[in-house]
């Protein structure tokens, strides 16, 4: 699932690597033509694993961020990507199915793919299904069945198999055949270097039939707008705005049927077909060098953010002031590993208690749940998500604690 952070599921993940080792390669468009815009050295290599130990959560491999933009699709990727370092192991956990406004996103989202597309009674395939969270939701939506594909899939999926519900611990290959009225792949394509080659790979698995396909990823063009640097992490290597999302699709022989923004603008929600025909072309240069210029300013505006947060940050530790982070998933993991404030900050919030008492990687912060906040008392609450601002100050409210709640 999603994860606000929400990224939620979990990936196919290393198959798709870059066959070339030319790391300047597109691997949307498959031309030499990216040029780089924005490092970090050094960020934790799994920012949804967390650590039964601090001395594991500290000793995490690191690896680098060398993000570079493709000037003839605008397709951005981390250069420096190396996925066997990235472990979606036992303790990979990014569900996000304990917030009511995720739960809430999740259940509309669900409501319109069917209305949409007649969907009533269907079947569904979902590639990297994570947990199986969404793939629930939506079947029980449809009355339907479903199929859930991932590598990395969460026990609790597979204790949940039923005869309308099934889940497979592998990759979702080309020689996988189910078949399906609808295919979901949410938050998984981004954590996938050769992107050309999975949505290839779908295609042509999909033969003669002609399912709605549904991929949700983050959009790019609002971290670089609003200079979000907690929105790039390693174990994303893929970055899309909408035109390139569009005509990666259309060049891998889909119809693009539709494309939103949903979850507060946070996520392209793309909609496409099989098509039979040629594969369409949209012009791109254009939109590339549009890309090209927001990345360029991105880079300049996340230097001046970087030390904003941390003189604010220090501010507050000189007031003896108690902060703490609400969120222990991706964001706060790449805020962190950013800007280097770990030291000034208590603890780390999250509602989900499958989280608590464990480690985030890098800073080795514990992670603590809502009720422990009674003895701690913060005076600052850092909400690494602002669509969850308001649902943590009414949590706050609610437990007689009144402190302030500041959103990245
Ligand atoms: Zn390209």
């Amino acid at each position: 699932m999603a994860r606000p952070t929400a990224d939620t599921t979990d990936r196919e993940r290393s198959d798709y690597s870059s066959a070339t080792g030319n790391p300047m390669q597109c691997l949307c468009c498959g031309h030499d033509s990216l040029e780089l815009f924005h490092t970090v050295r050094g960020v934790p290599v799994n920012n949804s694993l967390l650590l039964d130990s601090a001395e594991e959560a500290r000793t995490l491999p690191v690896g680098d961020l060398d993000l570079g933009c493709c000037v003839r699709c605008g397709f951005i990727q981390n250069t420096a990507f190396d996925s066997s370092l990235v472990d979606y192991g036992d303790g990979y956990e990014d569900t996000q199915a304990h917030s009511g406004h995720f739960v809430e996103f999740a259940t509309e989202l669900s409501r319109g793919l069917i209305e949409r597309h007649g969907l009533e009674n269907s079947r569904t395939l979902e590639i990297g299904c994570g947990k199986g969270d969404f793939l629930r939701l939506l079947c029980g939506l449809t009355g339907g069945s479903g199929v859930g594909y991932d590598p990395a899939l969460g026990p609790g999926a597979l204790e949940t198999t039923t005869d309308r519900l099934d889940f497979h611990a592998e990759p979702y290959t080309e020689s996988t055949r189910e078949a399906a009225d609808l295919v979901v792949c949410r938050h998984t394509l981004e954590h996938i270097p050769n992107v050309a080659g999975f949505v290839g790979m779908l295609r042509n698995s999909l033969h003669e039939e002609t399912p709605v396909v549904f991929f949700e990823v983050p959009d790019t063009l609002r971290i670089l707008r609003e200079g979000a640097f907690w929105d790039l992490y390693y174990e994303h290597c893929s970055y899309f705005t909408g035109p390139t999302l569009q005509w990666l699709f259309a060049s891998q022989g889909f119809e693009v049927l539709d494309q939103t923004l949903g979850f507060n603008d946070q996520y392209l929600l793309l909609e496409a077909r099989p098509s039979s025909g040629t594969p369409g072309t949209i012009p791109m240069v254009e939109h590339a060098s549009f890309i090209r210029n927001e990345a360029r300013a991105f880079a300049d505006r996340v230097e001046e953010m970087r030390n904003a947060w941390k003189s604010r940050i220090m501010g507050w530790r000189l007031e003896g002031r108690t902060m703490v982070i609400w969120g222990a998933g991706s964001k706060a993991v790449g805020y962190l590993a950013a800007t280097g404030v770990g030291a000034s900050i208590s603890a780390v919030v999250d509602i989900n208690p499958r989280k608590r008492g464990r480690f985030l990687p890098g800073s080795a912060l514990r992670v603590i749940s809502p009720d422990d906040l009674l003895d701690m008392d913060p005076d600052v609450v850092i909400a690494m998500n602002p669509v969850y601002e308001s649902e943590i100050t009414n949590d706050l409210r609610s437990r007689g604690l009144n402190a302030e709640v500041v959103a990245v």
